[in-house]
């Protein structure tokens, strides 16, 4: 049988996009251009985004499109390329679903900073400056994708989260870093687990969802 090949996709379907602050992770509290693909095939139960998950409920756009509008949303001043200042951020869904491949290498040439967050649970593409990697129980990431975590983010949902986060963060390469970010409806429950965790194994920190509590997007 011939080996599957990958096409970089020249569409991609878009739900949102938009401008605000990273809220989480190692990057949050910096300005960031957001840009949320269609179509996800995890299936997370507390998912806070399920209208994602059907890409044919969003409309395609080419990646000219999606590169141009978001360089009308940043400052004139980043308008240029090479400046690699502002960071976008490659969401969705899953937006591994897609081979990115020419989204990404559009946004560099436009002097935007790429970044993803994904669950690894399909096949990397794309050119990334960092990788968000967040594992879901509901469908495991690939474990050749683990190695290129910038940054791990487990989200923790009840006790034995922890115990299945350390399994990939043994598998992270040395440099990455590690957050555990309590799952938004058991914020109040988990959060205190998640401080006691930290402070007996402090190689990992605390992410918390700060756009929502300061409710931006
Ligand atoms: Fe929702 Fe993300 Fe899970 Fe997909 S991977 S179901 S978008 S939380």
């Amino acid at each position: 049988m011939e080996k599957a090949i990958n096409i970089p996709a020249t569409t991609l379907p878009v739900m949102e996009s938009f401008y605000t602050l990273q809220g989480e992770g190692a990057h949050q509290g910096k300005a960031a251009y957001f840009i949320r693909l269609g179509g996800c095939d995890v299936g997370c139960v507390w998912c806070d985004v399920k209208e994602s998950w059907d890409a044919d409920a969003h409309p395609q756009k080419s990646i000219d499109v999606i590169v141009n509008t978001a360089l009308q949303a940043v400052p004139a001043a980043y308008r240029l390329a090479g400046n690699n200042n502002i960071i976008a951020v490659v969401t969705g869904g899953e937006p591994l679903l897609y081979d990115l491949e020419l989204l990404t290498k559009a946004l560099q040439a436009a002097g935007f900073r790429t970044h993803i967050e994904t669950s690894g649970s399909s096949k990397m593409s794309g050119v990334w400056d960092w990788i968000c990697l967040s594992p879901k129980k509901f469908k495991a990431p690939l474990p050749e994708v683990i190695p290129f975590a910038n940054e791990l983010k487990i989200i923790i949902y009840n006790k034995s989260d922890f115990a299945w986060g350390e399994k990939f963060a043994a598998l992270t390469n040395a440099d990455c870093k590690l957050y555990l970010q309590p799952e938004w409806s058991k914020a109040a429950t988990v959060t205190p687990l998640i401080i006691d965790y930290i402070k007996a194994n402090p190689q990992w920190q605390l992410s918390l969802q700060v756009h929502k509590y300061i409710d931006i997007p």
